[in-house]
């Protein structure tokens, strides 16, 4: 059995009882980056070995991962934050581990695509979580793509490019498009932009973008 395991965005506090339990009980963690989630794992006075499962190593370790559980024994996933497979590994062991008819659970918990979602004020009931955009080959073409979306869009953001996505999303989705750009969730300065696309540049052009975002814009109206 594999249990994916969601972990904190920023406050140690949002894991659930059955995580820390699972995470105790079981033969192995494997951590996204050991390093950081030693912190989370110590905070909770945790003790099971830990081995490293990241975006590098993931296609060398996925063979020997299924012998251990095809051996018996329960691993846990975790990620640096929130839930593993949602823009983080995951998705190549749920799917070797399923093909080797191997259970796989994933718990519920934090991920930072919900909160800030619901939090928005931008409709939540039908939605389209794109996660990152592409940096550059294809951004343009992505954005256009989702032009004509009726349904709200997510969209996961690094400080530095926050600003040229929302100049970007203006003439192909129009100034009046209301936005939500919801900054370290969970975490000390957590603060939440709403008002429109272009309301939202200036805002940014004032307050230098710094920390973790989740960017929220409405869908096109019918
Ligand atoms: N697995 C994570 C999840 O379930 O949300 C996402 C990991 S992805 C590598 C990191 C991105 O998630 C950040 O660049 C940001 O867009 C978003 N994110 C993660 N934590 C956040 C937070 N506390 N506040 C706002 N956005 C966050």
């Amino acid at each position: 059995m594999i249990y994916i395991v969601p972990t904190p965005i920023g406050n140690l506090e949002d894991i659930t009882l059955r995580a820390l339990r699972l995470l105790k009980e079981s033969d192995l963690i494997l951590a996204e980056d050991t390093r950081v989630s030693r912190v989370l794992i110590q905070h909770h006075g945790i003790t099971t070995p830990m081995q490293s499962f990241h975006m590098h190593n993931e296609h060398a370790k996925v063979g020997q991962i299924i012998d251990k559980l095809k051996e018996g024994q329960t691993l846990a996933l975790i990620s640096d934050a929130g839930t593993p497979g949602i823009a983080d590994p995951g998705f190549l062991l749920v799917r070797e581990a399923l093909e080797q008819g191997i259970e796989v659970q994933c718990l519920p918990g934090p991920t930072a695509l919900i909160p800030a979602l619901v939090q928005s004020g931008i409709p939540s009931d039908r939605f389209v979580f794109e996660g990152f955009l592409p940096p550059k080959k294809g951004r343009q073409s992505r954005l256009f793509s989702l032009a004509e979306e009726e349904r709200t869009l997510v969209f996961y953001e690094s400080p530095h490019r926050i600003q040229k996505t929302l100049i970007q999303m203006v003439p192909l989705f129009g100034a009046h498009r209301k936005t939500a750009v919801v900054r370290e969730l969970t975490k000390k300065f957590e603060t939440t932009f709403r008002g429109t696309l272009e309301e939202a540049i200036p805002y940014f052009e004032a307050h230098s973008p710094k920390g973790e975002f989740v960017l929220v814009v409405e869908g096109k109206k019918k």
